[in-house]
C-alpha cells in the first residue's frame, strides 16, 4: 500500500520523530498541525529555526549557547559578580533561569565525572573554569549539580581543585517542595534531617 503521506512531509515527521520527548506518534501529530498552521506557525518556525542554525554558537567565557558570543547572562550588567553558579548542561542553566532565584552569571561543565560512561576531567570545561576565577571578584563558587553519584562525585573534585579562599556552597538536598514524607527514599530523608533549617 503506497504511504498516505508525500516523501517531503515523510522526512519532515522523520526528524521531528527525533526530536527528545516526541515520537513517531506526536511527530505525525505536530507536523500535521504545522501543515495547517501554515502562516501562523510553520513560516514563523522554520524563519526562527534558520536564524537559529545560521548564528547558534557556544559562548567561549560559560559555555551557554546563544547567537551572541559572549552570550546574554554573561553580557548582562545586572548579574552578581561576586558568585558563579556552576552547572552540568545548558538544559540545568536554563532550568535555574526560569526559576530566577540568583541574579548571577554561569559555568557550564559540559557533563559530570563518570567512571560508567568513561567521562573524565579533560572532558569538561574545568580548564576555564580556574581561568575564570583567577584574579576575579567571585568570592562564592555554588556547584548546582544534580543529586547524583556522579554529580556530587564531580562537586567534590571540583571542591578540591578550586582556590581554598573561595566560599564553595551547593544546593541543598531534601524534601521537594509539595513532597510527602512517606513517599521519599532513605537518603532523601537523611539529607532533609541532616540539613534542617530554621523555621
Ligand atoms: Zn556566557
Amino acid at each position: 500500500m503506497r504511504d498516505p503521506v508525500g516523501s517531503e512531509i515523510q522526512r519532515v515527521i522523520q526528524l521531528l520523530a527525533r526530536v527528545p520527548g516526541l515520537g513517531p506518534r506526536s511527530a505525525r501529530r505536530a507536523a500535521l498541525h504545522l501543515v495547517k498552521k501554515r502562516e501562523q506557525l510553520l513560516e514563523p518556525l522554520a524563519a526562527a529555526l534558520q536564524v537559529v542554525y545560521e548564528r547558534i554558537t557556544t559562548c567561549t567565557t560559560c559555555g551557554n549557547i546563544d547567537v551572541t558570543d559572549p552570550c546574554c547572562i554573561c553580557l548582562d550588567p545586572s548579574r552578581s559578580p561576586h558568585i558563579l553558579v556552576v552547572v552540568q548542561d545548558v538544559s540545568d542553566l536554563w532550568a535555574l533561569e526560569r526559576a530566577a532565584i540568583l541574579k548571577a552569571p554561569y559555568h557550564v561543565l559540559g557533563g559530570v565525572l563518570s567512571a560508567v560512561d568513561g567521562v573524565h576531567p579533560e572532558h569538561l570545561n574545568i580548564p576555564s573554569l580556574l581561568q575564570r576565577l583567577e584574579n576575579s571578584s567571585i568570592t562564592e563558587v555554588v556547584l548546582a549539580l544534580n543529586a547524583t553519584v556522579d554529580g556530587q562525585t564531580t562537586a567534590h573534585y571540583l571542591a578540591s581543585l578550586l582556590p581554598p579562599q573561595l566560599k564553595i556552597t551547593r544546593l541543598a538536598h531534601g524534601v521537594p517542595v509539595g513532597g510527602e514524607l512517606d513517599y521519599l527514599d532513605e537518603g532523601t530523608l537523611t539529607a532533609a534531617m541532616q540539613q534542617r533549617s530554621l523555621l
